[in-house]
């Protein structure tokens, strides 16, 4: 059986002081945890330096937000898959809702990111989810296969390479999480689809993200189909993020 995959998201969030404290009680809790799950934070791309030198050695894989559509050249702002690499990071996230929301990004333009990450090396965690309008339509589905399928067939890659994170608009950031069984309904019909494309799909991480915290945890991740989580405000504070990877161990 694979191992969960417990993923921090750190937003813009963050400084040189309180990120090596976070990363020191984050490295002394899991020393207690026997045998821990696998565990990465994503970072803001001007700590990645600093965080690649803090994880090493310590099991916990270094992720970015965001990485370019573009190899590299003029794009004044935008960080490449290849200085992500450069810096050791081992996923980044990719069409993140607020990358969707607030910078425009669509399905083509996130397949297009995933396969600059997987072209480098660097594994996409690719976010998917609903709005809250779209699930009251009853539209959840169609909104997530759609999205999944924007990068289900990236060139020369299998889709065992990439993590698909389930996270409804609804609940990030809002203290308001998906039961378990909704939750569990949308990854059972992602696993679905991925099985449709290819005989890997059992490989594939599916997370899931929207206010998971120390106390839903367990039970979202009791889940046949929740292979892990994608944390946002619970994976600043080290004992809320260490419970979330105790349930998941
Ligand atoms: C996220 O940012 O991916 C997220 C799930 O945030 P939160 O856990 O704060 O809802």
């Amino acid at each position: 059986m694979k191992k969960k995959l417990i993923a921090g998201n750190w937003k813009m969030n963050g400084g040189l002081a309180a990120n090596e404290a976070l990363l020191k009680a984050l490295r002394d809790g899991m020393a207690a945890i026997a045998s821990p799950c696998d565990v990465a934070v994503a970072v803001p791309a001007p700590y990645l330096a600093q965080v690649q030198a803090l994880v090493a050695g310590s099991g916990i894989a270094l992720a970015a937000q965001d990485v370019s559509a573009h190899e590299q050249g003029a794009y004044t702002g935008e960080v490449s898959a290849a200085m992500l690499k450069e810096f050791g990071a081992r996923y980044v996230l990719v069409g993140h809702s607020e990358r969707r929301q607030y910078h425009g990004e669509t399905d083509a333009v996130v397949a297009i990111k995933a396969q600059r990450a997987l072209a480098l090396g660097v594994t996409p965690i690719v976010c998917v989810g609903e709005t809250l309008a779209e699930r009251d339509a009853g539209e959840t589905e169609a909104v997530v296969k759609r999205q999944l399928a924007a990068v289900i067939h990236l060139n020369g890659h299998c889709i065992s390479e990439i993590v698909v994170a389930y996270e409804p608009v609804w609940a990030i950031g809002t203290g308001r999480t998906a039961t378990p069984a909704q939750a569990q309904a949308v990854h059972a019909v992602l696993r679905a689809q991925l099985a449709l494309a290819s005989g890997h799909a059992e490989r594939v991480h599916l997370l899931y993200g929207g206010s998971m915290n120390a106390a839903n945890a367990a039970e979202l991740l009791a889940q046949p189909d929740i292979d892990g989580g994608l944390v946002g405000g619970a994976s600043l504070k080290a004992a809320d993020f260490l419970q979330i990877m105790g349930a998941a161990s």
